[in-house]
């Protein structure tokens, strides 16, 4: 099975869910998991990768412009093995196949950016349930274009620029700087855009997809190691489905056997099994977001300490009956802040680990 999304991540993260949870509102804002959102110049691959990264064939991908609107992921974990869709504009309609996903995904963007390539920047919600994933928004993004086409607007390029800025502005915001390797570097869309709002590359990760499509005699392991563009976590080399192979329906676990004999016969990624294909994304993605949660234990425990003291405060006033809900409450955060020091504990642990590797 590929790792996909969080694998590694669940159980903590999971554990840190159940206590941010059953915080106040005003606590636990703040505490959200980053979003992680893909960037780059249209058909470079974005949405291959997040599909990829997902395991699941859902989203509209073509050579042409397909991603017109902004995608907001939702993936949300439950404890039932079945795998279901749920748009925010057809509430309480469950998508069971994929296929059909990817349809209202179509028609969706038709209705409010026209059926002629135009470009919207109104959202486009998606809760995707199942038992394999983690609780993490993935956002899928118009790519970058600049001559305009159909009905998009003169100023096509800077209102698309515009739009992706808003997302990953964000300091929590993941950046995926997705670029194809059968172009230069240098002109890559997305590591412009990611510097702009990610200056000294603290979550940016870069994504060289199309290393099977390169000119004959090249390839991209300059990239890979970082000799061209330096980025703090370095990037990840993958191969998605091609055109061909969308037509064909291959699937994706076809697709990541496919990519797993490509890096392994190709002697030029030799040696660079640490940053080819999309498992090893995963991995990257994964460590961030520990990352991430370790940073954000300290004002967790902060916060629970406050509540803890606020809750005691109407307990005294109550005068002792433990049976009070202010009694009851600190009976809880007591049990809440146990739970965040062990889980300290257990981050410290994991992080040993993959420092150790
Ligand atoms: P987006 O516009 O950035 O979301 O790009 P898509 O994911 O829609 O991909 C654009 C086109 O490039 C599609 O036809 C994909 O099949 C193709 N494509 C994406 N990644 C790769 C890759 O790694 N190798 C090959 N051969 N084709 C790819
Ligand atoms: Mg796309």
């Amino acid at each position: 099975v590929p790792e996909t999304v969080g694998q590694a991540v669940i159980p903590l993260v999971n554990s840190l869910q159940d206590i941010i949870a059953r915080l106040d509102g005003d606590a636990a804002a703040g505490l959200e998991l980053p979003q992680v959102a893909a960037i780059g110049g249209q058909s470079s691959g974005k949405s291959s990768v997040l599909e990829a990264l997902v395991g699941r064939d859902f989203l509209p991908r073509g050579p042409d412009i397909c991603t017109r609107r902004p995608l907001v992921l939702q993936l949300v974990r439950h404890a039932s093995p079945e795998e279901w869709g749920e748009f925010l504009h057809a509430p309480g309609r469950q998508f069971h196949d994929f296929e059909q996903i990817k349809r209202e995904i179509q028609l969706e963007t038709d209705k409010e950016a026209g059926d002629n390539k135009g470009v919207s920047e109104k959202q486009i919600r998606l809760k995707i349930f199942s038992p394999n994933v983690l609780d993490i928004t993935l956002v899928d993004l118009p790519g970058i274009t600049r001559v305009p086409v159909g009905d998009q607007p003169s100023d096509i390029e800077s209102r698309i620029r515009a739009m992706i800025m808003q997302y990953i502005k964000h300091p929590s915001c993941i950046i995926l700087a997705v670029s194809p390797a059968n172009a230069d570097l240098a002109n890559s869309d997305a590591l412009q855009l990611a510097r702009l709002a990610d200056p000294d590359g603290s979550r940016t990760i870069g994504v060289i997809t199309k290393l099977d499509i390169m000119d004959r005699g090249t390839d991209a392991r300059n990239f890979l190691l970082g000799n061209v563009i330096p980025l703090k976590f370095g990037y990840v080399g993958v191969v998605n489905r091609s055109q061909e192979d969308i037509n064909f329906n291959r699937s994706v676990q076809d697709a990541l056997a496919f990519e797993e004999k490509f890096f392994s016969t190709l002697p030029a990624y030799h040696g660079l099994a640490h940053c080819c294909g999309v498992p090893q994304l995963a991995k990257k993605l994964n460590m961030i977001l520990l990352k991430h949660i370790t940073n954000m234990l300290p004002c967790l425990k902060t916060r629970i300490n406050a509540q803890l003291v606020a809750v005691a405060k109407e307990h005294a006033a109550y005068g002792d009956t433990v049976e009070s809900a202010a009694g009851q409450g600190v009976q809880l955060l007591n049990i809440l802040r146990k739970y965040c020091e062990a889980f300290s504990s257990m981050v410290e642990g994991k992080n040993r680990v993959s420092t150790d590797e």
